[in-house]
Order: structure tokens, then C-alpha cells, then sequence
């Protein structure tokens, strides 16, 4: 392989990850989140690993499954968005999926189908969900028709911030519509298994703290003990000397305030790094850190490592990973570590390893 643009990806972080979150609530059970190709870290490769640990898995779509009933996966599988149509459920059911159910509409369809469903009640993020008032009505419906409705769910909106009142509000409204519903119930992702201890109930959905990054908008000492489970590196591909005063790539955004050293890596943003990581942005190269130094291009990043002595063309440079949280790249491009580990792109081969063996 020429280009040395890769993410590796450690099985056992993420297992680790696993039982982090799978301890945090220990009456709970805990299902794996895997949309999105596991946050880009390879969806059966996720699969496989937490194949003895998970309770269950959760997909955003019909269809994101794919693949995971062949690979032998027999646990429960939960279509989080649910599906519109007729048909859906009817492959739903050959599949032998569970359906989360997120609206009036939904609810029709559930009632002519044999699948099993979870009941989202929207508790005030306003995205999904059937009101709290129309919980009683739609259970007593789904029960007549011999519809099995398995949980009762909803989501947070707010628990990245753990000063928002809204979070409170959430579980207070959840809490008094399914009080007497007798059913089990679901309301935390990551962040509100690290940092709301009264959204665990009997199933808790992490997604991204599966992958090692915090949830978090600020530091919270609960998400420290995450591994990050992706390397997303690339290789040194030139390097040049320029005088003080000249500007490096693209707008000659970054202008040298001294003679500087300028390496080129060959990863861009058509390879998912932030074309809005701005100069400063940290890398990682032999041991050290490395600031973005100009406009991210498609194919190239230009960092400055004057003060990274022997630096050489195939050096590998960490993007994101254990040096260099993918958060912190993140937050300097204005975006959060979802969508950058969601972005690195097709053409980025993702290598898989577990407690440092390449499978
Ligand atoms: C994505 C998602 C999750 C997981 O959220 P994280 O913040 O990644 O832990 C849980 N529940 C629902 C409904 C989701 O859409």
C-alpha cells in the first residue's frame, strides 16, 4: 500500500468501553449503538467484539443491519428510527428486528404486524417520539392487537451539558407518563450513563463512549477512563524550509513568524479531517505534538514541526487517537468527535487489532 492513511481500530478499547459503561449502571442492560458503520469503526467488526458482552445492538435504519444476521449475529437488533411503510415491517419481521415506535403513524402500522417494538415517547427533544399523554391510549391498542410492546423509551436531549436543566425535566415527564405503564424502560445514552445516574433503567444505549470518546461538552472526570479506540494516521509525504514572513498553503492562511520547517501529510479532508481545523490544531509526530499550520486541502495537511527535530519523509503522524483526543480535534473545527469519527471516509482502510494483534 503506498498511501499510509489509515484507521486502526482496537477491538479490545472498545470492549473495554463496553464494560465501562456496562458497570456504570449495573442493574441495567446495556445494548451496543452501531449506526453510522459503529461511529466509522467497521459495524460487523464491532459486532463480532462485543458478540458476548452486548445485550443487544441498536441501528439508526431498515437496511443498516445488513450483513449482521449473515455474519451470525442472533441477539436482538433495534431499529432506533423505526421504519414507514408496510413493507418495512414486513422485512422487519423476516429478520427478526425490533422497531422502535416514533409516531401516530407508526403506531398504525404496528398494529397489523407481528414485530416487536419499543414505545419512543418524546419527552421534550421534539425530534421522535408519540406525546406522553398518548402513551396509555396506544398500549391498551398495541396489547388488543397482540402487538408486543417490549419498552418504553425516550431521548435526551441535553445531557452533554451537565448544568442543563432540561435533562431534569426530561426524566420528570418520562418518569410520570410510564409510571404505571409496567413496562421497561430506556432512556440514557452515554452521557447519560456517565453523568445522570436517574436516567438508568433496565436498557441503557451507549453509542459514542463505546468508541472512547467522551460525551461531554467539558471535561468530566467519569469519561476519563475511556480508550480511545481509533488511530486515524497518515505519513509525511514532504518537507521544506521557508523564510520567516512567507505563508503555507491555500489563501496563505498561516503566515511564519520565524524560519520554519513545514511537513505535507497525505490526508485531507476528502479523507474526513476537518477542513475547518484551524491552524494550531494539534498532531502527533515521534512523540510530539505538531500544530496545523494552513488551509486544510482535499488530499494534504501542512503542519509546522520546527520544534520537532528529526522529522522525516514515512513518519507516521497521529490525526486523532491515544495522543490527541479526537474531542480536541473536534472542538477546535467547531464540530463534536461524532461527526469526525462518522466522516473518516470510505477510502481510509480501517485495520482492526485487538490488544495489539492486526486480525
Ligand atoms: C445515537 C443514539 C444513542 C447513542 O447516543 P450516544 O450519545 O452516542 O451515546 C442512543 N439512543 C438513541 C435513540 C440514539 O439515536
Amino acid at each position: 500500500m503506498h498511501r499510509r492513511t489509515t484507521a486502526t481500530i482496537d477491538l479490545g478499547a472498545i470492549r473495554d468501553n463496553f464494560a465501562l459503561a456496562d458497570n456504570a449502571a449495573p442493574t441495567s442492560n446495556t445494548m451496543a449503538v452501531i449506526k453510522a458503520n459503529a461511529y466509522g469503526h467497521g459495524m460487523l467488526e464491532v459486532a463480532a467484539a462485543l458478540d458476548s458482552c452486548a445485550a443487544a445492538l441498536a441501528v439508526a435504519a431498515l437496511n443498516q443491519e445488513v450483513g449482521l444476521r449473515a455474519a451470525g449475529v442472533d441477539k436482538d437488533i433495534l431499529v432506533l428510527e423505526g421504519v414507514n411503510s408496510a413493507d418495512g415491517y414486513r422485512e422487519a419481521e423476516a429478520d427478526g428486528l425490533t422497531l422502535a415506535v416514533n409516531s401516530r403513524e407508526q403506531v398504525e402500522l404496528a398494529l397489523g404486524s407481528g414485530t416487536p417494538t419499543w414505545i419512543k415517547v418524546d419527552t421534550g427533544m421534539h425530534r421522535l417520539g408519540i406525546q406522553p399523554g398518548e402513551l396509555g391510549d396506544t398500549l391498551a391498542r398495541l396489547r388488543k392487537a397482540s402487538v408486543k410492546a417490549e419498552v418504553v423509551c425516550t431521548h435526551l436531549a441535553c445531557a452533554d451539558d451537565l448544568e442543563n436543566a432540561g435533562t431534569r425535566q426530561q426524566l420528570e415527564t418520562f418518569q410520570s407518563c410510564t409510571d404505571a405503564c409496567g413496562l421497561p424502560r430506556s432512556i440514557a445514552n452515554s452521557a447519560g450513563i456517565l453523568g445522570w445516574p436517574d436516567s438508568h433503567a433496565e436498557w441503557n444505549r451507549p453509542g459514542i463512549m463505546l468508541y472512547g470518546a467522551s460525551p461531554f461538552l467539558s471535561n468530566v472526570a467519569a469519561a476519563a477512563d475511556l480508550r480511545p479506540a481509533m488511530t486515524f494516521e497518515t505519513e509525511v509525504i514532504a518537507l521544506r524550509e521557508i523564510p520567516s514572513g512567507d505563508s503555507v498553503g491555500y489563501g496563505g492562511r498561516w503566515v511564519a513568524r520565524r524560519p520554519s520547517r513545514i511537513a505535507t501529510l497525505a490526508a485531507g479532508y476528502a479523507d474526513g479531517y476537518p477542513r475547518h481545523a484551524p491552524d494550531g490544531t494539534p498532531t502527533f509526530v515521534n512523540g510530539q505534538v505538531a500544530p496545523v499550520a494552513g488551509t486544510v486541502s482535499m488530499d494534504m495537511i501542512t503542519i509546522d514541526v520546527t520544534d520537532n527535530p528529526g522529522v522525516a519523509v514515512g513518519d507516521l503522524v497521529e490525526l486523532w487517537g491515544r495522543n490527541i483526543p479526537v474531542a480536541e480535534v473536534a472542538a477546535r473545527a467547531g464540530t463534536i468527535s461524532y461527526e469526525l469519527l462518522t466522516g473518516v471516509s470510505s477510502r481510509v482502510p480501517r485495520r482492526h487489532t485487538s490488544s495489539g494483534s492486526v486480525s
